[in-house]
C-alpha cells in the first residue's frame, strides 16, 4: 500500500535540528567533537568519560542515568554519580586481574545494570569491550570468543551453567570468568563473584590518556561466508553516538529514553548505553523480553518520551490492535524511531493510530557504528523510506563495475548503498581479517551490502540485501555458521540455509539438507537435526524449518547456491543458471521433497 508522505509533526519541544538542509550545509565532525569535553588536561577522548564522568564534573551527578526495571523486585535508579563510582570500581578490578589497555573484556548478559557497568568500566580501563548475544547457544559463543580472545568474560551464573561451563576448557586465552549471581547455589570452581570483586575495588579511578583512535568496542556481525566478523570501533566513535543521539533521536536533557534493543548487538551499546548517557538523559533498562502489554505499561508508567524500537516488535504490537495501546496513557511520548529491518508504510502510520505519532525509520549497521540514514523530527516522513543521510554523511546508491570500481547511480535506479568513509563511528577493521576489511571498499566508498534506491529528493528506499545474510527478529544471522552446525549431524551430507519471509520476524531461518546414503528423510530425523541446531546455536539462530532435498544446487566451483534455493522456495524466477553445476540434476523444487 502506498501511503502519502507524512509532514513533520509539530513537535512538543523544538527539535535539535529544525532545518535539515541548513544542518547538512553547516555540520562538521570537528564541531560535533567540540560539543564533547575530551579527557581533562587534553589527554584525548574516552567514551566512558563523555558518557559518565563529564556529567559528574559538570554537577549533574545526582541526575538519574539509568532506571532499571528488573523482572522481579523493585525498580532501581542509578545516578550519574553512582555510575561513575561503580564503573571506577570495575576499571580498578580489571587492573587487579591484570587486564592491560587493549586487552579484551566480553560480556554475555541480558538487560541488567552489570552490563552497563562492565561496558563503561572496561572503557575506563582502556580495554576493549564486546557484548555477546545472551540467546546464543554454545557454538556461536565459542566461535566469537575464539576470534576475540578475551582475557575476562562477564556473564550470569545461569548462562554460565547452561552454555559456557561445557566449553570453558576450549576457550583459549580466557583467564577470568566473573559471574553475576542470578540463581541459588555456590559459584562454580574457576569463576569469580562479580559483585564481591566490585565491592572490594576502590571507587576512585582516573582514566589515563586515551588516543581517540584506540580500540574501544568490538561488535560481532555475520557475512555470507566464513566465520563471524568482529568489527573494531574506536573511542572517537562517541562523537557520532552523541551527534546522532541529538539529531536522529532528538534527545533533550529532560527526556526519558527507552531503547529496546538487545544488549548483545550494536544498537544495545551505541543507543542502549552510550548515546543517551552522553546526551545526559534518563534511560529505561527493562530486563524482560517483548510483551506488548508490559511495554505499554512501561511507556505509560515511566513517562517515556523518546522510544527507539524495532519492526518485529512493532508488527507484534500491530497484531494486538491499536485499541490495546490506547488503553494506556502514552501521552508523554513525543518521538518514535525504529531500526533493524524494513519498516512497512502501514507500520509507520500505525504509530499515529496507537500513539498519535508516526514511527521514524532509520538505517545503519554494525560497521557504521551509528545511525547513517534517518527520518528526522523536522523532515517529512515518506512511509516505507529509511529517510535521508545524517548531516556529515555522504551516502549514494552505486553499482559495482567489472573493473573493481563503482559507478554512482542516478535517482530511481537500484544499487548498493555506499558511504564515504570518514565519520567517527566508522569501523576501523575486522579483527584479524584485514583482507575482508579491504574488500568492503572501492573507489573511496564503503560498500554496505544493502540494496536500495534513492528518490529525486534524496530519500533512500530499502530493497534487500546484496548477500545471503538473514535478518530474523532483528538479528543478523550468517548462513555459513548455521550450515556448519547442521553438517555436524551424522546424517547430513550437505546443508544450505536461507531467510524465508515471515510476517512477524521479517525472515525465519529455513534449512535445506541432503542426507548421507542410508538415511531416510523422515519426521524423526527432521526433529533430531533441528534439535541439534537449537542446542548448539540457540533458538534465536537455529532454523525453524527444515526440508530434505536429494542434492543441493551448487555452482561449478562447488558453492551451495542459496539464491536458487530461495528462488525455488518462493516460486520466484531462478535467474542466471549458467554457473549451476548440474541444471537438470536432482536438486529440483525443494517443496517436492519436503517432508
Ligand atoms: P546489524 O549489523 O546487525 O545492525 O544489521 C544491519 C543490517 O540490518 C543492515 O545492513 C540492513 O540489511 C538491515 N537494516 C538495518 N536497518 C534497516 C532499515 N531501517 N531498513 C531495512 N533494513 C535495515
Amino acid at each position: 500500500m502506498a501511503l502519502d508522505a507524512i509532514p513533520a509533526v509539530v513537535p512538543a519541544v523544538a527539535p535539535n535540528m529544525p532545518d535539515y538542509a541548513l544542518a547538512r550545509r553547516e555540520f562538521s565532525w570537528a564541531q560535533a567533537r567540540a560539543a564533547l569535553d575530551g579527557l581533562p588536561g587534553g589527554r584525548g577522548l574516552n567514551i566512558a568519560h563523555e558518557a559518565v564522568d563529564r556529567h559528574v564534573r559538570a554537577g549533574r551527578g545526582p541526575r538519574v542515568a539509568v532506571r532499571y526495571l528488573p523482572l522481579s523486585g523493585r525498580r532501581q535508579e542509578i545516578t550519574f554519580a553512582g555510575l561513575a563510582r561503580s564503573t571506577n570500581r570495575f576499571a580498578n578490578l580489571l587492573g587487579r586481574l591484570g587486564v592491560a589497555p587493549g586487552d579484551r573484556v566480553f560480556a554475555c548478559l541480558g538487560r541488567v545494570p552489570e552490563l552497563v557497568i562492565a561496558a563503561l568500566g572496561t572503557l575506563k580501563a582502556r580495554a576493549v569491550f564486546a557484548p555477546l548475544f545472551s540467546a546464543f547457544g554454545p557454538e556461536p559463543l565459542r566461535a566469537r570468543v575464539a576470534i576475540g580472545r578475551p582475557k575476562v568474560l562477564v556473564t550470569a551464573q545461569s548462562l554460565y551453567r547452561q552454555k559456557i561451563a561445557a566449553i570453558r576448557a576450549g576457550l583459549e586465552g580466557l583467564e577470568h570468568v566473573l559471574l553475576v549471581r542470578d540463581e541459588p547455589g555456590a559459584l562454580p570452581v574457576g569463576t569469580l563473584d562479580f559483585h564481591a570483586l566490585l565491592r572490594a575495588a576502590s571507587p576512585a579511578f582516573t582514566i589515563e590518556a586515551t588516543d581517540p583512535e584506540d580500540a574501544a568496542l568490538l561488535h560481532f556481525t555475520s557475512g555470507t561466508t566464513g566465520r563471524p566478523k568482529a568489527a573494531v570501533h574506536v573511542h572517537e566513535a562517541v562523537v557520532a553516538h552523541h551527534a546522532t543521539g541529538l539529531l536522529a533521536l532528538d534527545l533533550h536533557p529532560d527526556d526519558v529514553f527507552w531503547c529496546t534493543a538487545d544488549p548483545g548487538w550494536v544498537t544495545g551499546t551505541s543507543y542502549g548505553i552510550i548515546a543517551p548517557l552522553t546526551c545526559g538523559v534518563k534511560s529505561i533498562l527493562d530486563e524482560g523480553d517483548f510483551d506488548a502489554e508490559r511495554w505499554y505499561a512501561i511507556v505509560a508508567g515511566e513517562r517515556v518520551t523518546v522510544w527507539y524500537t524495532a519492526p518485529t516488535a512493532i508488527r507484534m504490537m500491530m497484531r494486538l490492535g491499536a485499541e490495546v495501546a490506547r488503553r494506556h496513557d502514552t501521552s508523554r511520548l513525543r518521538f518514535l524511531a525504529s531500526v533493524g529491518e524494513p519498516l512497512a508504510p502501514e507500520a509507520v502510520a500505525w504509530g499515529s493510530k496507537a500513539f498519535g505519532l508516526p514511527f521514524h525509520d532509520n538505517w545503519w549497521q554494525t560497521e557504521t557504528g551509528g545511525i547513517m540514514i534517518a527520518n528526522f523530527p523536522a523532515t517529512e516522513i515518506r512511509p516505507g523510506s529509511m529517510g535521508l543521510p545524517l548531516p556529515g554523511i555522504e551516502a549514494a546508491v552505486v553499482e559495482r563495475r567489472a573493473d573493481g570500481g563503482v559507478r554512482v547511480l542516478p535517482p530511481g535506479m537500484q544499487g548498493e548503498i555506499a558511504l564515504r568513509p570518514g565519520w567517527p563511528s566508522m569501523f576501523r577493521g575486522y579483527l584479524g581479517d584485514p583482507a575482508r576489511y579491504r574488500g568492503c571498499f572501492a573507489d573511496g566508498w564503503y560498500l554496505t551490502g544493502d540494496l536500495a534506491r534513492r528518490d529525486d529528493d534524496g530519500y533512500f528506499w530499502f530493497v534487500g540485501r546484496a548477500d545471503d545474510v538473514i535478518k530474523s527478529s532483528g538479528h543478523l544471522i550468517g548462513p555459513f555458521e548455521v550450515e556448519s552446525v547442521l553438517l555436524e549431524h551424522e546424517a547430513v551430507a550437505e546443508a544450505g540455509v536461507i531467510g524465508r519471509p515471515d510476517p512477524a520476524a521479517f525472515e525465519i531461518v529455513k534449512a535445506f539438507v541432503s542426507l548421507k546414503p542410508g538415511y531416510a528423510g523422515d519426521e524423526a530425523l527432521q526433529r533430531g537435526i533441528l534439535a541439534l541446531a537449537r542446542r548448539r546455536l540457540g533458538a534465536a539462530v537455529a532454523p525453524k524449518e527444515l526440508a530434505f532435498l536429494p542434492a543441493l544446487p551448487r555452482t561449478r566451483s562447488g558453492k551451495i547456491m542459496r539464491r536458487l534455493l530461495k528462488a525455488r522456495e518462493l516460486g520466484l524466477p531462478e535467474g542466471d543458471l549458467s554457473t549451476l553445476e548440474n541444471p537438470d540434476g536432482p536438486a529440483a523444487s525443494p517443496r517436492a521433497t519436503a517432508p
